[in-house]
């Protein structure tokens, strides 16, 4: 299947306008230097377009524009349901554009276009659910002595920066930018250099929704650069990162010297348990999405299977014989399953993984190649692999590959199963596939992360938490959680009594 990738019209214009220019103050502006660099497209390894490369003094700049809106009253003393009402009209802009946002994401990230389209369509459900959240800031009148009156507030923190990697840009962004602008904070977004396109065209709803200038602002450029000045910058008073476990130990860090409040979702080696009274069928086709959707570049990937001796053969066969139907090839083409990987680097970790593997003893039963379609040659394809008899002590069981590949792990008992799950130095997700509905809640308690489906692949909601437990992170996003977690809680107490207390004099 030929990848000749043809944007639509307007996202054709959008690319030739090439947005090279950052978001600070409520304009767009060129980076200090002048600098721009390029945004690829993995399935073809060409140029799409160019954006700014700033630096430390655009960052500077964005803080301190991020800063001053904060104090802005129009922003800062804007009621609730006002703040909810702009975020509502966010909502509506990303609806009403979709269908770009979509097909540029599609081009920049490489992930087929049934799942951008999936990514925007909870992207407008996050901002209205944020929308209506804005209201539920409620604080408390705790049961105080009697002489006393007190009640809490929940106020915004300030400068919020958001930190998004590159294989859910648009997604992770809306996670990030509608809880913070709905505590009422004044947002800094810096995407992932490889995939900047839809947070720029998020910078643009912010400001068509009429967003004060400076609330939202972006700012793109290298992470080692522009993420830690913002991270160190004395203004800030959040970062959340969402990125690698070693970019989340960078950060903690770089934020323990400022005090500043962090939320980190970072990587995941998460297992799926497949007990022998599972549906099989259910659990084949779940176990390949959960793996190869987004080529496997995905922090909650089911990467690790544990498949319960009665079925593991009659499991390995139906998995392998499935990949090798799963369709390769131009992320635009609706027919297909998997896209390109982001890069040709990180094809080339995949391809030493997979090595390691072997030379590790792992059975591989499928894949464990590129794709010798010439068509696909130019792009970053790597097939659907499965490895089978792994051990959890082999590398391929410890690491997170963030590609397609499967390691399936063979158990005997419950309790093996969840000991296997747990043993890993992550605990992002987990899924359980059993009959037995005892057994489902019962293992539930006992994995250790944060987020344990029965039956089903990962199903996120913007209403319920999504983040790690161990080094898969620390705080949550999406939820009241992640709202709350763009508040400083304040207490204020007034006294109701005659005589104060105090020194006797
Ligand atoms: P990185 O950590 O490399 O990058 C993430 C973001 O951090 C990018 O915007 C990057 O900028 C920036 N960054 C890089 N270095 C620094 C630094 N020193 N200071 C500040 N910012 C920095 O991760 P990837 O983009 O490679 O994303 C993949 C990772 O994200 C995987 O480990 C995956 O598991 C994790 N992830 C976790 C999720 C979760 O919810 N737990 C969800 C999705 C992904 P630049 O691009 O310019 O380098």
């Amino acid at each position: 299947m030929a990848v000749s990738v043809q944007p639509s019209t307007s996202v054709q214009k959008y690319l030739a306008d090439s947005p090279k220019k950052i978001l600070i103050g409520g304009e767009w502006v060129d980076a200090n230097s002048g600098k721009v660099m390029d945004v690829t497209n993995p399935a073809t390894n060409e140029v799409l377009t160019q954006v700014a490369r700033a630096d430390e003094t655009d960052a500077d700049r964005v803080v301190q524009a991020a800063a001053s809106a904060f104090e802005n009253p129009e922003w800062r003393w804007m009621s609730a349901s006002e703040r909810g009402h702009l975020l509502y009209k966010m909502a509506e802009l990303v609806a009403e554009r979709a269908a770009d946002i979509a097909e540029a994401e599609t081009l920049n990230v490489g992930k087929p276009i049934f799942q951008s389209e999936d990514d925007v369509e909870t992207v407008v459900d996050c901002f209205r659910y944020y929308a209506g959240a804005t209201r539920l800031l409620e604080g408390a009148t705790p049961a105080v002595p009697t002489d006393f009156f007190s009640y809490t507030l929940h106020e915004p923190i300030g400068v919020c920066v958001g930190i998004v990697p590159w294989n859910f840009p648009f997604q992770i962004t809306a996670w990030k930018v509608a809880p913070a602008l709905a505590a009422g904070n004044t947002v800094i977004l810096k995407p992932a250099s490889r995939t900047p396109l839809s947070a720029l065209m998020l910078g643009q709803i912010g400001l068509d929704a009429g967003l004060p200038p400076g609330v939202l602002n972006v700012i793109t450029g290298p992470g080692a650069v522009v993420g830690e000045a913002l991270a160190s910058h004395p203004l800030v008073g959040k970062i959340s990162l969402t990125g690698e476990t070693s970019t989340g130990t960078k950060i903690m860090k770089i934020a323990a010297d400022g005090i500043k409040r962090i939320s980190l979702e970072l990587g995941g080696k998460s297992p799926s348990v497949v007990f022998a009274d599972a549906d099989l069928d259910q659990a084949v086709t779940a176990s390949l999405t959960a793996i190869y959707f987004n080529a496997g570049q995905m922090c909650a990937a089911r990467s690790r299977i544990l498949v319960q001796e009665e079925i593991h053969d009659q499991f390995v066969s139906e998995m392998a014989a499935r990949a090798h139907k799963l369709r390769l090839g131009n992320p635009l083409d609706r027919e297909v399953h998997m896209g390109p990987m982001i890069s040709q680097s990180h094809v080339e970790t995949v391809r030493r993984y997979v090595e390691i593997g072997v030379s590790e003893g792992a059975t591989l039963v499928a894949g464990g190649g590129q794709p010798d379609d010439p068509s696909l040659g130019s792009g970053n394809f790597y097939l659907p692999t499965i490895f089978d008899n792994v051990r959890n002590d082999m590398c391929i069981a410890r690491e997170e590959i963030f590609g397609p590949v499967a390691a399936i792990i063979p158990f005997k008992t419950e309790e093996e199963g969840i000991r296997l799950a747990n043993e890993t130095s992550y605990g992002l997700a987990a899924t359980i596939w059993t009959s037995n509905v005892k057994r489902a809640h019962r293992v539930a308690r006992q994995i250790r992360a944060g987020g344990v489906w029965v039956n089903t692949n990962m199903t996120l909601f913007n209403e319920t938490p999504f983040g790690g437990y161990k080094t898969s992170g620390m705080g949550r996003e999406l939820g009241i959680e992640s709202l709350m977690s763009y508040t400083e809680a304040k207490h204020v107490g007034v006294f109701l009594g005659e005589t104060v207390r105090g020194f006797k004099i």
